[in-house]
């Protein structure tokens, strides 16, 4: 089987509204799978479904054999489902790089002890500052996070979701709010770790989308439309209408 997630007839209604109508999705082990679609298309809540953090009404997730459709989230995060942090999973006092380690130290499922303990530390700061660098944060490591800029937040969040080591990433918007430099840092990121691990992307920046991916699905009131290759999607006649023409 080479699919790594696989969604079947997923549906999810908010007050009737259906954001997940049906939706069945297939990505690819080691692919870069984006994800677009209009505002309120429903992205946000497959991505949320796929973590755990929202439960469907029916239908199934897949992930690597196992049927996760249920399961809460830390178990989903053990098997290597892990989507980006939301900006409170950041400790404001903590260096970047400690807000790192203590992401690796969650992964480990066990505690070390306080972070401090100097014997315990390399543990964690080696993988930690191997993530802080793949993000191209090394220079502000050691700076609180509550002194970091929005587009090193963006950045730090990352280093945190990499440092998990996880099988599949799940990027919302991970450029949203960054500046043209920053969206170009972690268009560089993404292309690093493109192929080192199964990634779901969703973009808006539809260049960066046309860069990046190695297959496409066009989500539109909670159905996946049409998915293929950058080059089909593009050119598409129902994508154009729905999408990309608008
Ligand atoms: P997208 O990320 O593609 O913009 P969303 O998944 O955020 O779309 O939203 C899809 C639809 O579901 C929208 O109509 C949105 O208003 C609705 N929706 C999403 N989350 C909630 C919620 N928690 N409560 C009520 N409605 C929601
Ligand atoms: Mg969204």
């Amino acid at each position: 089987m080479n699919s790594l997630l696989e969604v079947k007839r997923l549906t999810k209604r908010f007050r009737g509204i259906a954001a997940s109508d049906g939706l069945d999705l297939k990505v690819t082990r080691g692919e870069l799978h984006a994800i677009i679609g209009p505002n309120g298309a429903g992205k946000s809540t497959l991505i949320g479904q796929l973590s755990g953090e929202i439960t469907p009404d029916s239908g199934s997730i897949a992930f690597d054999g196992v049927d996760i459709t249920h399961m809460p989230i830390h178990k989903r995060a053990l098997l290597g489902v892990a989507r980006s942090y939301q900006i409170t999973s950041v400790f404001e006092e903590l260096t970047a790089l400690q807000n790192v380690a203590l992401a690796v130290q969650a992964r480990s499922g066990h505690s070390f002890g306080v972070l401090g303990e100097v014997a315990q530390e390399w543990k964690l700061l080696e993988p930690a500052s191997q993530a802080i660098e793949a993000v191209g944060l090394s220079e502000s490591m050691n700076h609180p996070a509550a002194l970091l800029a929005h587009g090193a937040r963006r950045q730090l969040e990352l280093a945190m979701v990499l440092a998990m080591r996880p099988k599949i990433l799940l990027l919302d918007e991970p450029m949203a709010g960054t500046s043209p430099t920053e969206s170009k840092q972690i268009v560089g990121l993404l292309k690093k770790l493109r192929g080192t691990m199964t990634i779901v992307l969703i973009e808006h920046d539809l260049q960066a989308v046309f860069e990046l991916a190695d297959r496409i699905s066009v989500l539109v009131y909670g159905k996946v439309i049409a998915s293929g290759h950058p080059d089909e999607i593009r050119s598409d006649p129902r994508v154009i209408e729905a999408y990309i023409g608008e």
